[in-house]
């Protein structure tokens, strides 16, 4: 996965879910997280050689260290 340009900007971080499990951040535990869209671009040859497709993706970046973690599914936003 080459990288990315964020689709939206980031407004307040927020608690949010995946599968069911709190997001912590893996490098502070940190526990809120700015929502972003990205765009990556993966290689896939099995579908079409020597093309990049664009593949959405969510990405989570760490509201103390800035870490980021992506997701090809939607993290749920934990209200409250
Ligand atoms: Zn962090």
């Amino acid at each position: 996965m080459s990288i990315f340009r964020p689709l939206s900007d980031p407004t307040e971080p927020n608690h949010y879910q995946v599968a069911g499990v709190n997001v912590i951040c893996p490098h502070c535990r940190a526990q809120k997280f700015y929502e972003s869209r990205v765009q990556c671009n993966i290689y896939e040859s099995a579908y079409a050689e020597n093309e990049y497709t664009g593949k959405m993706a969510t990405a989570l970046t760490c509201s103390r260290c800035t870490m980021m973690l992506y997701f090809s599914s939607k993290p749920n936003k934990v209200i409250g």
